[in-house]
């Protein structure tokens, strides 16, 4: 029997099954990447209240228990992080290279093995640790552009408005509409992109504050086209700022364009197609996702680029839990219609 032949013959998701199978045949045990991507180095902070006035409070199911003297409450390794709770660790683990690989739930479901609601909890603590890199501070020349989305209510059961039924039903005007989600795109020339969930409707410059805001400061010079609530921002910040209007005048003095900015967008429309339709109230979690995609895009580490993520952020839990919150403070315009 020619394995190598047979091998050949399987389909990528059968053998990743194939792979699976062996492994519990073997009773291999699996690498447990997320606890080796902790930094042993790094100083231990509670969790709770960041004091780092800690002490070691024995070992529980294997892991080391750390009690915090500040405000008394204990904490292990993994409080607060997306893998906190986890039951199923190993399948866990073995999903974050379906994360990298941008795998849909029920493709993952079926390799892995575990259900389509177990994997839809997962992805979305995974997600949430990636919210630290898709917001780091900006170095040289910045392009920023807006971005206009379709609402989806994509399961959604809390709905303030009844369904659409027809296309007419949508209360659309030319252009930019209030049923539109606005997110802002921006990115320095060390592959350094962020994308964030600004408004329902246009955005203004409280709210490109609110997203790009802290990342940028006088140090940068500012791309984008001539948007007016961007030059008003821009102008309130003191930023140098060069302008563009679309399809003319392209670049300036070579170096000021927006080419980088188009290029994200565009990107991020060819990755997002595989996922039929992203929820509004996910959307911010799908942006993390693509962010580190294109910031890990040349490493050849992803899977344990991923797991650090996980490993050093604490907060993970915490930004899953108010994922439902942030979608309601979105400003919904109260829609007073029959
Ligand atoms: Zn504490």
């Amino acid at each position: 029997m020619d394995l190598r032949s047979i091998i050949k013959t399987l389909s990528q998701d059968e053998k990743a099954e194939l792979v699976r199978l062996l492994r519990q045949d073997l009773n291999v045990p699996r690498i447990d990447i997320i606890w080796s991507a902790i930094n042993r180095d790094q100083m231990i902070l509670c969790p709770h209240c960041n004091s780092n006035d800690i002490y070691g409070h024995g070992v529980y199911k294997g892991r080391k228990r750390y009690k915090c003297k500040a405000c008394k409450k204990t904490f292990n390794d993994f409080t607060g992080t997306a893998i906190a709770g986890i039951k199923k660790t190993n399948e866990f683990q073995e999903y974050l290279s379906l994360v990298v690989e941008s795998v849909t739930i029920r493709k993952a479901s079926s390799i892995i093995g575990v259900n389509v609601k177990t994997i839809f909890d997962w992805r979305h603590k995974l997600l949430s640790s990636l919210a630290l890199v898709n917001g780091q501070a900006f170095s040289g020349i910045v392009e920023c552009d807006d971005k206009q989305l379709d609402i989806n209510n994509k399961g959604d059961r809390n709905l303030d408005r009844k369904p659409y039924k027809r296309p007419s039903d949508r209360e659309t005007r030319r252009g930019v509409s209030n049923d539109k989600v606005s997110v802002m795109v921006a990115t320095d020339r060390n592959g350094n992109p962020t994308m964030q969930v600004a408004k329902i409707g246009r955005v203004d410059a409280d709210s490109i504050e609110k997203t790009i805001g802290g990342l940028i400061g006088s140090e940068n010079v500012l791309c984008s086209d001539a948007h007016p609530s961007i030059i008003a921002w821009a102008k309130g910040k003191q930023l140098e700022h060069h302008t563009f209007v679309a399809s003319r005048q392209h670049i300036k003095d070579k170096c000021y364009h927006v080419q980088h900015v188009n290029s994200i967008d565009n990107l991020y429309e060819r990755w997002v197609k595989r996922f039929y339709g992203v929820s509004t109230k996910y959307l911010s979690q799908y942006l993390n996702w693509f962010v580190f995609l294109e910031k890990v895009k040349k490493s050849s580490t992803q899977t344990l680029d991923l797991a650090k993520n996980v490993a050093v952020n604490a907060k993970a839990i915490n930004t899953y839990r108010s994922i439902e919150d942030r979608y309601s403070d979105l400003g919904f315009p109260q829609l007073s219609k029959t």
